[in-house]
C-alpha cells in the first residue's frame, strides 16, 4: 500500500495530489508523473477529512466538497456527523472559491480589488491552494 519511490523513475519525491476515485493520488516531483496507490477504501487520509470539515465550516456543500476534493459526499457527510461539526446558519455571505497554484496565487493577491471587501482564506490542497473568499449578499 505505502509507495516509497516514483513508479515512472524511482525518485521518492512525491507529493500528494487529491484523490481520484477514493485513491490517493500522488504527483512526482522529479518528472511530474501521476500515481496513484491502491483504494484507501474506507481508510481515507486524515489529510482530506480535515480539508472536508475545513470547507464544510466555510460554507461549503457537500456536492461542492465532492468536487474539489474527490471523496464522495457520503463520507463527508458521515465524517461531520462523526465530528458532531456543527456551523452556524448565516443567509448573507456566500463563499465562492477559486483553486490556485503558487504563482497564481501571488498574481491574484497584486490586486488589490481581489481582496477588497471581503477577504480570502488560503488553504493548501494537495499540490495547489484553494481560495475562498466571503461576499455579502447585495440587497
Ligand atoms: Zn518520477
Amino acid at each position: 500500500m505505502n509507495l516509497d519511490s516514483c513508479p515512472n523513475c524511482g525518485s521518492a519525491k512525491y507529493i500528494k495530489s487529491g484523490i481520484i476515485d477514493n485513491r490517493q493520488r500522488y504527483r512526482c516531483k522529479n518528472c511530474n508523473y501521476y500515481f496513484t496507490v491502491n483504494k484507501l477504501g474506507k481508510r481515507i487520509d486524515d489529510y482530506y477529512v480535515n480539508k472536508a470539515l475545513q470547507l464544510y465550516l466555510e460554507g461549503l456543500t457537500y456536492r461542492e466538497i465532492e468536487r474539489i476534493l474527490g471523496v464522495s459526499h457520503v463520507s463527508v457527510i458521515n465524517w461531520v456527523k462523526k465530528y458532531n461539526i456543527k456551523r452556524p446558519y448565516n443567509a448573507e455571505y456566500h463563499p465562492t472559491y477559486k483553486i490556485l497554484n503558487a504563482s497564481e496565487l501571488g498574481v491574484y493577491f497584486q490586486n488589490p480589488a481581489n481582496i477588497k471587501g471581503a477577504g480570502v482564506i488560503v488553504t493548501e490542497l494537495g499540490d495547489k491552494f484553494m481560495l475562498i473568499k466571503w461576499e455579502r449578499f447585495r440587497e
